[in-house]
């Protein structure tokens, strides 16, 4: 007999575990999320974690400060711990015309609501003692910005998900879409097919693959980081903000001693 779910969402990184547990709570009943490896081990366990309002047009700032919220209120919602540390984004900037931009970027985030604000070099040198400002004209700074640990955030999601009914199949792959008359109706699984009007596809980088199973062609092309990881050390505090140089990318953040 072929299973069947209402939803069936394809990875449990924090998007899959995020929207099950959204469709649970608005009432879908059946729904069925299906890892091909653990939940939480894909891209969502290497992120750095950081959540931030400073964006540029109106929409993503509305996205960022709604999702602040989420994050201020996780703990208490779902009972989950998530070292959520509102240390503040400091923004570094060596260019003149950067600068512009960010500060057209503050002034459209302080209509909205945001607290960020323009920092002076010597402000700068305050909120982190601990950078080079031979080259640096100055910087953006909020101090509602911060960074979770996304593990433990995805797991809050999965637990209040499992609690409103939801389903995870773990170590299990989805191997195929099934299509008819221009309409998805279910998946394919090693153990079996699951048939469903309505396939979520929350793949992360391999989405695109995903969707080739569809016969979709998606847009969307992984592109490698790199991250370094310290052990524990005593030369930086742990009050610093994730502190970034807008040129080049760089960025870095103090986090369970190191
Ligand atoms: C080094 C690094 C730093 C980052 N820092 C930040 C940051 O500071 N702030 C921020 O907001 N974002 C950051 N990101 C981005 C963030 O990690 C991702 O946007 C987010 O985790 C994506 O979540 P996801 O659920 O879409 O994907 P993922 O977490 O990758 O989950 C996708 C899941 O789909 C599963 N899957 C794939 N194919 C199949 C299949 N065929 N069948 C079943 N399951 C399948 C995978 O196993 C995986 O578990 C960072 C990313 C990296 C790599």
């Amino acid at each position: 007999m072929t299973a069947t779910a209402e939803v069936v969402i394809v990875g449990a990184g924090i998007m899959g575990c995020a929207i099950a547990y959204s469709l649970a709570e608005r009432g879908l009943s059946d729904i069925v999320v299906i890892e091909r490896d653990a939940i939480a081990r894909g891209a969502t366990a290497d992120a750095a974690g950081g959540i931030r309002q400073q964006f540029s047009t109106e929409t993503n700032i509305h996205l960022a400060t709604a999702s602040v919220r989420v994050w201020e209120t996780f703990a208490e919602r779902f009972d989950a711990e998530i070292g959520l540390r509102q240390q503040g984004y400091l923004f570094l900037l060596d260019d003149e015309a950067e600068a512009d931009t960010f500060r057209s970027n503050v002034a459209l985030q302080r209509t909205l609501g945001v607290p960020s604000r323009w920092v002076e070099p010597d402000e700068i040198a305050t909120l982190n003692p601990y950078v080079r400002l031979d080259d640096v004209v100055g910087g953006t700074y909020c101090p509602e910005d911060g960074w979770v640990d996304t593990y433990q955030a995805t797991m809050g999601y999965a637990r209040a998900a499992r609690r409103l009914g939801v389903t995870f199949r773990e170590d299990t792959a989805v191997t195929g879409i099934t299509v008819e008359d221009g309409r998805v109706t279910g998946v394919g699984t090693p153990g079996g097919p699951i048939s469903s009007p309505l396939v979520i596809l929350c793949a992360g980088p391999y989405t695109r693959q995903v969707a080739a199973m569809a016969g979709i062609d998606l847009p969307i092309s992984p592109s490698r980081r790199m991250s370094f990881v310290t052990e524990p050390f005593d030369g930086l505090p742990p009050t610093l903000p994730m502190t970034i140089e807008f040129s080049t990318g760089l960025y870095f953040h103090p986090e369970s001693g190191g």
